[in-house]
């Protein structure tokens, strides 16, 4: 993991405030990395992050988000391909304990694969405000992944 971390975040509609509000909070640490939204999320983090910035101009006035598809569209499925693919560093995904919700098997597959790549994730926000006042999040860091060759190469 390099210093510039690629953060994904998502939140279910009943979380969706929180997680802007933490956004917000977070905003000055944020935005030396590079953020990865489900739609409905990213834009209202977008929206959140566009105010902070105000009028600014160039660079500083610019905060680009990657936006995949809305979770239940396929937005979740994304993001654990993403994560396969060794493009996620940290993924806050503040999912709704309360109720279900049509894509269910879509975020239990992105928690799954979170835990495959061994990908720090935090599913509150007392997790969130760990996570990112680590001193690990500005450094370079491994992370160990299970070798999974021996799986791979069964029966062959
Ligand atoms: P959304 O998706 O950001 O498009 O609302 C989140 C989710 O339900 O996984």
């Amino acid at each position: 993991m390099k210093h510039k971390k690629n953060v994904a975040l998502v939140a279910h509609d009943n979380r969706k405030k929180d997680l802007i509000e933490w956004v917000e909070w977070n905003f000055e640490t944020l935005k030396h990395h590079a953020l990865i939204c489900t739609g409905t999320t990213g834009r209202l983090v977008e929206e959140a992050l566009q105010s902070k910035l105000g009028n600014k101009t160039g660079d500083e006035g610019r905060f680009p988000i990657r936006l995949l598809k809305s979770g239940p569209l396929g937005g979740d499925q994304q993001l654990g391909a993403l994560i396969a693919e060794g493009k996620v560093d940290m993924v806050i995904f503040l999912w709704d304990p309360m109720n279900p919700h049509p894509h269910d098997v879509d975020v239990k597959a992105l928690l799954r694969i979170a835990v495959v790549y061994n990908i720090p994730m935090a599913c509150n926000r007392a997790t969130a405000d760990f996570l990112i006042s680590s001193p690990l999040l500005d450094s370079t860091y491994k992370r160990v992944v299970k070798d999974y060759s021996e799986y791979v190469s069964r029966g062959l």
